[in-house]
């Protein structure tokens, strides 16, 4: 999600990376899979939903179970037919194990809730779409950066749509009464798990042997075909950047009101504020290729902790500079490089321009914003610098290559790089990723 700033627009996803620290030390069970079956209600803009979520734990017997959703209202739970109590804490459910169940090293917790419209579980009169607060309507297990596949049930009116991580296990049929289903089977990071439903126009195309669907709410086809026309052209240069097909068959748009930007599996939701300034200027496509670009870098390839979200954002922020160097020459790449430019000046002003991979908590979603988005594409134009561009190119499409599905920290991307360069970049890498700073 982007919101307004001084000057580009900023992403609200950081903002999670504060809201939820400290999240991963409770992750007394792990979560790997969850079954959902959705019912949304959109006259009471609520979620009524049941929930198998598969559980398994480390080596330690644990008599307790937090599932981190405080604002989901949890009316059942059981596992395997045995009736469980959740206790609503502070900021959290706790569900106390008898040994039995404690001693298992995997089971399935079966959840009758509710969710609630709000951050997160947003609803207009005929749609609702899900955006980054994934606990607001999925009863979250463990850290938010972990994995998970998801399968998707949706119950929806006749004439409904719909659209979750993954693919359709049945082609959806608008005019009619009926379930939908969706599955992510790959372990996908939880906060990149989501769904929409609504009354949808829809325009798809092909693009290599992938297919490009394009959602709006309230946009007629031919207008999501303009808007959204550059997106193979983008396909065919992120997958060629990564040496990696898009990791799904298919990706979808989800056009929706106001200023959301958010990359789930598989698809995007993008607000009008966000894409429409693209009908004045073609060469306003940054969000299309941003959201795109988290397809490899920020939801396939995802950081092992929050303290290198700049291995999300950063290198797509760059990427996204990259697309644009391609397509619309020296002087947009440029522009991109000062907006970066300019907001890692505001950490420098603020003196507190961090490492990248600094891990102490920052006062600010602007400040971190500045170090993990902004000095984060400009270390990857460094490194470009660096290098040059056969080398750079390389070491990048090894990274993605050796990274393709799963967590990454820094040290994966110097190895890529320092493969391809042939040299060691220590010196580099302290000085933009690692290095002590004031305040630590
Ligand atoms: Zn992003």
């Amino acid at each position: 999600m982007r919101l307004f700033s001084w000057d580009r627009p900023v992403f609200a996803a950081a903002s999670l990376t504060l809201a939820l620290s400290g999240t991963a030390s409770q992750a007394q069970w792990l979560a790997p899979a969850y079954e959902l079956r959705l019912h949304p209600d959109f006259e009471a803009k609520t979620v009524t939903a049941q929930a198998a979520i598969s559980l398994r734990r480390g080596a330690q017997l644990q008599d307790e179970l937090r599932l981190s959703a405080p604002d989901l209202e949890i009316r059942s739970a059981s596992i395997e037919g045995l009736a469980l109590s959740p206790e609503k804490r502070e900021g959290y459910w706790l569900i106390k194990l008898p040994p039995l169940l404690a001693a298992r090293l995997e089971m399935t917790l079966q959840l009758d809730y509710l969710a609630r419209a709000g951050e997160g579980l947003v609803f207009g009169a005929d749609y609702v779409y899900t955006a980054f607060h994934t606990c607001r309507w999925l009863p979250c297990v463990g850290s938010d950066l972990g994995r998970a596949s998801l399968k998707t049930t949706l119950d929806l009116p006749a004439g409904f749509s719909s659209l979750a991580s993954g693919v359709p296990l049945a082609p959806p049929v608008p005019q009619a009464a009926r379930a939908q289903q969706w599955l992510e089977a790959a372990p996908y990071p939880r906060y990149t798990l989501g769904f929409a439903a609504g009354r949808f126009t829809q325009s798809s195309e092909s693009a290599g042997d992938k297919q490009l669907h394009y959602l709006g709410v309230s946009d007629e086809v031919a207008a999501l075909q303009a808007k959204f026309k550059a997106t193979p052209a983008m396909l065919a240069f992120f997958s060629a950047k990564a040496g990696l097909a898009l990791p799904h068959p298919s990706y979808s748009q989800l056009l929706l009101p106001g200023g959301v930007a958010q990359e789930m599996s598989s698809y995007a939701a993008i607000g009008h504020k966000m894409l429409d300034p693209i009908l004045e200027n073609e060469q306003e496509d940054w969000v299309i290729a941003h959201e795109l670009a988290h397809q490899w870098w920020g939801t396939w390839i995802s950081c092992e902790q929050w303290s290198e979200f700049w291995l999300n954002e950063g290198i797509t922020v760059f990427m996204t500079a990259a697309w644009k160097q391609q397509r619309w020459g020296e002087a947009a790449y440029q522009r991109e490089l000062d907006i970066a430019a300019r907001g890692w000046q505001r950490a420098k002003d603020a003196n507190f321009d961090k490492p990248l991979s600094w891990p102490g908590d920052y006062p600010s979603l602007s400040l971190k914003r500045s170090i993990h988005y902004s000095k984060g594409a400009l270390f990857m134009h460094a490194l470009r610098q660096d290098l040059g561009e056969d080398a750079f190119w390389a070491g990048f499409k090894r990274y993605s290559q050796a990274s393709a599905g799963r967590q990454v920290r820094a040290a994966d991307l110097q190895t890529a790089m320092e493969a391809a360069a042939g040299r060691s970049l220590q010196p580099l890498f302290d000085a933009w990723v690692y290095a002590a700073s004031s305040g630590q």
